[in-house]
């Protein structure tokens, strides 16, 4: 919610989604909105290689297309991340290490799965591999490819931070 007002009086005109400017030093807006802007504008992933697309992924990090300037740094530690790269081929044996890392990540927390092997099993169709990454995790952005180009990572980011916008109140659906 926001306040317009046209004269020093502060009075409520109408309601948007965006802060208005009151008076100088004076800002109104919405919790929301602000508590929104500040997590989509500092997106740590954790990242989690798993096959040929972990490759994709670090070029996406690298100088060319550089996702520091959208406030994304890589974190080591799940404990510091908020959303979490499914990136590659994952294995039966695997999945439960990718569960196991997700579950210390701290809340509010979001997946992104990579690749063709992650959201669906690829063309791995083999005793070995899950059939898709939301078999054990809430995957909230997939992004399809084999890899998926960087222009497709970064319209993956992207998406997750226009979901993150319209949150009201974020809580995992699976904990
Ligand atoms: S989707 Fe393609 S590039 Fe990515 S992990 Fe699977 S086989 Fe490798």
């Amino acid at each position: 919610m926001g306040l317009i007002t046209t004269n020093t009086t502060p009075s409520v005109v109408e309601t948007e989604e965006i802060p208005k400017i009151v008076s100088p030093n004076i800002i109104v807006s919405s919790f929301d909105l602000l508590i929104n802007w500040a997590r989509r504008s500092s997106l740590w992933p954790m990242t989690f290689g798993l096959a040929c697309c972990a490759i994709e992924m670090m070029a996406v990090y690298a100088s060319h297309n550089d996702l520091d300037r959208m406030g994304i740094i890589p974190r080591g530690s799940p404990r510091q991340s908020d959303f979490m790269f499914v990136a590659g081929t994952v294995t039966k044996k695997m999945a439960e290490i990718v569960r196991r890392v997700y579950d210390q990540m701290p809340e509010p927390r979001y997946v992104i799965s990579v690749g063709s092997c992650a959201c669906s099993g690829g063309i791995f169709n083999t005793y070995s591999t899950v059939q898709g990454c939301d078999r054990f995790l809430p995957v909230d952005v997939y992004i399809p490819g084999c890899p998926p180009r960087p222009e497709a990572f970064i319209d993956g980011i992207i998406k997750l931070q226009d979901k993150i916008k319209h949150e009201q109140f974020r809580w995992s659906r699976w904990r």
